[in-house]
This record gives structure tokens, C-alpha cells and sequence, in this order.
């Protein structure tokens, strides 16, 4: 009897893996054996039983293969629209990367920019800015040589007024004498975009200043539509174009303040420090006042003043001490003089005095008073006290010269002379 249940076996097998109606012919068959042989033995209701268990074998059988297959398709959908989220968030992390990067190197750009244009306004001086200029296309780029060719604005024509270069390998730009090849390159460059890039075959040959010059970036300075002069860099790559001359324009910006910087102080009388009139225009004073002196026939002295050892003073106690020192003593050389005399400050620690309608014994009275009003006077340093002397040239008209110029080299002999002699003192001209 037991035996027979091993019937079902088969009939599970043809329902799981062929159709439903052998199933059926199988489970019949099966349940007709089975039912005959219980049937010869048992009771009619265990026939039924059997018989009925036998049919419903295959209904079963396929209901659970199909449920098994379609839980396997729903699994097979879930796991490719999960593949198919992997795959667009592998796609919007790219875009992501991508934009990240993108924003990463703007960022580095403007941080770039701030940084040179904060440096570079910190300073006033052509040359500096040039430096600073320099120095940090050299963090950025690799190239040969850099320069700045720059425009005689007061020309009539297109004149070179300065040239300043920095090889890759210095550290700070240096002025260089003016040749050909620096016109041709501001003719070149004038009325032409703002950035050209020229191939070693493109360059006229007196612009490529050596056989290893393979390219030539030519950036041309603008202000309110004149034109200021060239920047030029050799072999910078062609592709870093682009950033350079972002960094070019941010140059020629500073540029034009500089320039306007300059002409402000073409323009001044008075020196920013002490406030004495500045050489130029003593020195368009001194002409005046020589040929007033000649046709009235009066006489005039030239003092040209020196502090001694005042480089010593400024490696002792720094620059700013010696700036207050040059703001002290021009204004006792002030007080020593009339209101009619003319002072200036002619060079770095250099002063010179113009003594209108005033003798050689007159002007060497002065200047001992110049000198030992500065001998004696106290100078602070801090909490120090500081001792300053100066040496005093004097020369006169009509008796040692009657131009200018010799006027002033006579007053610089006569330093000479006491500098030579153990300083802190006044030497007139022989
Ligand atoms: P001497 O007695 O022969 O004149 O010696 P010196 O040291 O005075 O002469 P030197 O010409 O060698 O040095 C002049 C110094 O003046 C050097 C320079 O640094 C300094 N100097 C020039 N202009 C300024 C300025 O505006 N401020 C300051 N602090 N120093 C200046
Ligand atoms: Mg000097
Ligand atoms: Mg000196």
C-alpha cells in the first residue's frame, strides 16, 4: 500500500517539467493501477482517496512551478532595474566628477588671480610689478624668457621708452639696454589682438633674440585705447595660452596704475617723504633763478648735502628709522634756511639747496649752521638716541660756475672733498 505513494513521484516530475495534459494522462493511469490495486484489498473510499489524490497532484504540482517561475522573472526584473539605477548613478557620479573638477580648476584660477593682482597692487614701481608678474607665471607655466617693452608715451612717433626682462631662471627683472629688435616687436604687436602667438617661423629674425626661441607670446598693453607697450614670453606651451593670458590681462590692468602712478609723480613738485621739492623741478628752478642772477648781476649758491654713513644707519635700525631720519633732517635744514631759498631732496639721501642772491661766504656760513644744527640735535630710534652727521658741498655763482650742470658737479666735488676729509663737515670749491 505504502509502496503505491511513491507513484505521485512521477506524475510531480512530468507536472514540473512537461505539459499538463501528459500530467494528466500519467496521474490517470497512475491513479487507475493504484485505485485497482487498493480496490482488490481495501475499502471504496481509499479508492476515491487515492484517486483523488493522484489528480490533484498535477494541479498542485503546476501551481507551485509556475509561482517558483514567476517569482524568479519578478526577481530577474527587480535585478535589472537595479542595474539599470547602478548604472545612472555610475553615470551622474561621472558628471559629477567632472563638474567637480571643473569647479576645482576655476577655483584654483580665481584664487590665482586674486592672489597676483593682490600682489601686484601692492607695489608702484614698473619693475616690481614686472617681478611679481614674473614670479609667479613661474609657478605656473615653464617657458624661456619674459619681457616688457614699453612706449615713450611723450614721443611723437612709437618709441621705446624702457625694456625690463626676467629669464626662468632669475629672481627678479632687470632693466636691459633698448635694441632694434624691442621696435620692431611694439610694431608688431601694435593693432593686434590683445593676445597673438606666433611659431619661431612666424617671427621676423630680429625678434627671436636666439636660436632657442621656438614660439613667442605677445600681449599687447592698452589704456583708455593707447597703447602702452608689448609683454612678451618665449616658449610657453601653445595649450597654456589661455591662462596666461588671463593672467596677461590682470597684468596690463595693474599696469595702467602704475603708468598713471608714474605720471602723478612726473607731475609733483614735492617729494612724498619729505616733502621738499623733488630734483625735476629744482632743477627747472635752478635754471631760472641762474639766469635772474646773471642779468641782475647778483650772485648765487649751490649746497649739495649728504648724510654720512647713512647706510650703516639703515642696517642698524631698518628702513623706517631711516625714512624718520630723512623726515627729521629735511626739517631742520628747513629751519636754517630763509623763506626765499629753494630746498629738495636731489637723490635718495641727498639734499640740495639753492641760496638765492647769497655769496660762497654766505652760503658756507649756512651750511656750518645746516650742519651742526644736525650734529647736535637728538634723533630717536626707538628707545635709542641716535647720532647723525652730514657732509656739505658748496659751490657758487657766478666765482665756480655759471651753468647749471657745472654748478651742481662743483658742489659735488666740494662733497667729495669732505666726505674725504672725515665727513661731518662743509668743504667749499677751491
Ligand atoms: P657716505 O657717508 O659715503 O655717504 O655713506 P652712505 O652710507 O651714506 O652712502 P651710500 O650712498 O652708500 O648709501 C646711501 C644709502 O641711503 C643707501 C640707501 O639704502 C639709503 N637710502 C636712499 N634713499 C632712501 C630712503 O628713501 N629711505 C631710506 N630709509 N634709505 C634710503
Ligand atoms: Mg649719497
Ligand atoms: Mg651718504
Amino acid at each position: 500500500m505504502y509502496l503505491l505513494s511513491f507513484l505521485i513521484i512521477p506524475i510531480i516530475l512530468v507536472s514540473l517539467f512537461c505539459q499538463l495534459k501528459f500530467a494528466y494522462i500519467i496521474a490517470l493511469l497512475c491513479s487507475v493501477a493504484a485505485a485497482l490495486f487498493i480496490y482488490a484489498q481495501e475499502s471504496l473510499v481509499n479508492v476515491l482517496l487515492t484517486i483523488a489524490i493522484f489528480n490533484l497532484t498535477p494541479l498542485v504540482s503546476i501551481y507551485v512551478s509556475r509561482r517558483v517561475r514567476e517569482y524568479k522573472k519578478s526577481l530577474e526584473a527587480k535585478k535589472e532595474k537595479v542595474q539599470a539605477t547602478f548604472e545612472k548613478i555610475k553615470q551622474e557620479n561621472l558628471v559629477m566628477r567632472q563638474s567637480n573638477a571643473r569647479l576645482n580648476e576655476e577655483a584654483f584660477r580665481i584664487s590665482e588671480l586674486y592672489k597676483i593682482t593682490r600682489d601686484m597692487s601692492s607695489v608702484l614701481d614698473m619693475r616690481e610689478t614686472f617681478t611679481i608678474f614674473v614670479k609667479k607665471i613661474k609657478e605656473l607655466f615653464r617657458f624661456r624668457r619674459c619681457f616688457l617693452v614699453l612706449v615713450n608715451e611723450d614721443a611723437q612717433g612709437l618709441e621705446v621708452d624702457r625694456v625690463f626682462e626676467m629669464q626662468y631662471t632669475q629672481s627678479q627683472a632687470n632693466p636691459i639696454d633698448i635694441s632694434d629688435s624691442d621696435y620692431q616687436l611694439l610694431k608688431h604687436s601694435l593693432g593686434r589682438h590683445r593676445t597673438s602667438y606666433l611659431e619661431a617661423e612666424d617671427l621676423p629674425k630680429s625678434m627671436r633674440s636666439s636660436h632657442e626661441v621656438e614660439s613667442m607670446i605677445l600681449v599687447t598693453i592698452m589704456a583708455e585705447g593707447k597703447f602702452l607697450g608689448t609683454l612678451a614670453v618665449e616658449n610657453l606651451p601653445c595649450n597654456e595660452l589661455e591662462s596666461f593670458s588671463l593672467l596677461a590681462s590682470q597684468f596690463s590692468l595693474v599696469m595702467k596704475r602704475v603708468r598713471l602712478y608714474e605720471k602723478i609723480q612726473k607731475l609733483a613738485i614735492n617729494d612724498g617723504l619729505t616733502g621738499l621739492f623733488v630734483r625735476r623741478y629744482f632743477m627747472e628752478r635752478l635754471y631760472e633763478e641762474i639766469q635772474r642772477s646773471s642779468r641782475r648781476n647778483l650772485s648765487l649758491s649751490f649746497l649739495m648735502i649728504d648724510i654720512d654713513h647713512f647706510k650703516k644707519c639703515n642696517d642698524t635700525y631698518g628702513h623706517l628709522t631711516g625714512d624718520a631720519v630723512l623726515k627729521e633732517v629735511a626739517r631742520i635744514i628747513k629751519e636754517n634756511v630763509r623763506e626765499i631759498d629753494l630746498i629738495a631732496r636731489f637723490g635718495g639721501e641727498e639734499f640740495s639747496i639753492l641760496l638765492p642772491n647769497t655769496d660762497k661766504d654766505g652760503a658756507a656760513y649756512v651750511a656750518e649752521r645746516i650742519r651742526s644744527s644736525i650734529d647736535r640735535h637728538k634723533f630717536r630710534a626707538y628707545d635709542e638716541m641716535l647720532k647723525i652727521e652730514v657732509s656739505i658741498g658748496v659751490a657758487s655763482f657766478p666765482v665756480d660756475s655759471r651753468t647749471p650742470q657745472s654748478l651742481i658737479d662743483n658742489s659735488d666735488q666740494a662733497l667729495y672733498r669732505a666726505k674725504k676729509e672725515g665727513r661731518n663737515r662743509v668743504c667749499t670749491k677751491h
